[in-house]
């Protein structure tokens, strides 16, 4: 970006919370909970008792595997976890049971497609696993303190769930490319069955670091926009930062290194606080929890184990089914679109044909309606029967998306809908025929100049037959009869 005479380019590095969908906590068998009433999913080891021993979960530990070797990571062979010391009221231990200087994944990457089909690489320094701390409640907002309450309450519910944490190198220069690679990062997570990365819900939170430079310049000095929570605020909150940021030194200032508050209703950000940095919180390893010991046997399992990754879906698609890029990548962002699209796919035998729906009148109808893919009233098989309707003549494009509008509605089969409106064209050669010999033995005066060479007049008859048929008639079939009928005379 310039202003006035200086061109200036932002730096980018993102920290991502992954919540696990795991059945139980990090640590002990509390089972996970979203919603639950306060503190019913707790017992002595999440709540920090004195004398307790954490086991760690093993299925954390695979599903943490599964995303290290999505975002192509070195798994460590051997790993430990720390304690990360600090005091807050949600964290009833004091500290948070993370890894430090051994995480599980190292070096990896993801690389990311723009909405213009331009890709770029960005770097995955580590990817780690830890434990999620308590939830704070405030109830002496504003309607607390009109109630008479001022004071917080603390739900220790999702104290101890497992957490992957991702981090990015600094590879990230646009708001725009940021959101690309949260959008892709979370479709992949998703696809990998371990979290429901909900962003609203917290189970996907993202940190967003950000410093300006001139280019070719070293990195400038780094701030930190924190629990970004949805794409928007992430791209918004960039945005002011990158902008203050480049006004503080343009007008003389430094940038100094602080955790950064976005406010999403103001559009503004401001100061929270110095960063802590990693010395203050005493890291040392954690003395209750054996080495996490992954041999090449149980990474080469995990590995085996991943499903189609959506990079390997988009070529997979284009190769196999002819798409274009663009098509190809809007489904493999979309693991139960994909899935769709490759159902109708085999049961109509038309990729084309069912490509265009799925991207158009499918996609259009589930963004209007708020459906997911898999309560969506048309399944594919049921598509699959309006598109044999469509293909064989018995429906016109226009009649199609009619009917398709009802399918939706009614839940009720093509061919239920086309009776029922009486709107299939018709394609009965006999009874067409029938109506073509009628409107023909009418007009020997048309029909006579068409045997003249005026082929003009040939829209005059089609004409006739589509008001006779209230335009049911099958426009290619009309054609041909008249044809042959004219040319009898
Ligand atoms: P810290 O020691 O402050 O935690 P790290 O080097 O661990 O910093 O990096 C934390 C995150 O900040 C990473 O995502 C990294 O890519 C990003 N980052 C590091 N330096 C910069 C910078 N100068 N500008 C923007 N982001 C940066
Ligand atoms: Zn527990
Ligand atoms: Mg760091």
């Amino acid at each position: 970006m310039t202003t006035g005479a200086e061109t200036w380019e932002a730096v980018i590095g993102l920290e991502i919370h992954v919540q696990l969908s795991t059945r139980t906590k990090m640590f002990c068998g509390c089972e996970l909970s979203f919603g639950d009433p306060p503190n019913t999913h707790v017992c002595p080891i999440c709540l920090g008792h004195p004398g307790v021993l954490p086991v760690t979960n093993e299925k954390a530990i695979e599903y943490a595997t599964r995303i290290a070797l999505a975002l192509d990571c070195h798994i460590a062979p051997r790993t430990i976890f720390h304690r990360k010391n600090y005091f807050y009221p949600d964290l009833p231990k004091a500290y948070q049971i993370s890894q430090y200087d051994l995480p599980l994944g190292l070096a990896g990457h993801l690389d990311v497609e723009m909405e213009d089909g331009s890709m770029f690489r960005v770097g995955i320094t580590r990817v780690h696993m830890e434990e999620d701390a308590g939830k704070l409640v405030h109830a002496g907002g504003i309607a607390g303190r009109i109630a008479g309450a001022d004071y917080s309450l603390v739900d220790f519910n999702r104290g101890g769930t497992p957490l992957v944490e991702i981090v990015t190198e600094p590879d990230i220069t646009t708001p725009d490319q940021a959101r690309a690679f949260l959008t892709q990062l979370r479709s992949l997570v998703q696809q990998l069955g371990v979290s429901d990365v909900n962003m609203e819900e917290g189970s996907l939170r993202c940190d967003a670091n950000v410093s300006v430079r001139h280019p070719g310049e070293p990195f400038g000095t780094k701030t930190e926009l924190k629990n970004m929570n949805s794409f928007r605020f992430l791209h918004r909150g960039l945005e002011a930062e990158i902008e203050r940021q480049i006004d503080t030194i343009e007008f003389g200032g430094r940038v100094v290194q602080e955790t950064i508050h976005f406010d999403p209703a103001t559009g503004k950000v401001s100061s929270l606080r110095s960063k802590e940095e990693a010395h203050d919180y005493r890291y040392f390893p954690e003395p209750d929890l054996p080495p996490v010991e992954l041999d090449a046997e149980y990474v080469d399992k995990v590995r085996a184990s991943l499903p189609e990754l959506p990079a390997a879906r988009k070529e997979r698609l284009v190769d196999q089914h002819g798409l274009t890029g663009k098509e190809a990548a809007l489904l493999a962002a979309n693991k139960s679109l994909g899935d769709y699209f490759e159902t109708l796919a085999g049961a109509t035998g038309d990729a084309r044909t069912s490509v265009n729906w799925v991207l158009g009148d499918l996609s259009a109808y589930l963004n209007v309606s708020g459906h997911e893919v898999a309560d969506c009233p048309v399944q594919p098989a049921a598509l699959a029967e309006l598109l044999a309707l469509l293909k064989d003549g018995t429906l016109s494009g226009k009649m199609a998306k009619e009917v398709f509008e009802a399918m939706c509605e009614t839940r009720k089969p093509a061919a239920d809908i086309v009776a029922e409106k009486g709107l299939g064209q018709i394609s009965d050669t006999s009874a067409l025929e029938a109506i073509v010999a009628r409107v023909v033995e009418a007009n020997p005066g048309p029909a006579e100049e068409f045997r003249q060479g005026r082929d003009k007049v040939l829209g005059f008859f089609v004409g006739q037959i589509m008001k006779e048929t209230k335009g049911q008639a099958n426009p290619g079939l009309v054609n041909e009869l008249l044809r042959k009928h004219l040319q009898k005379g």
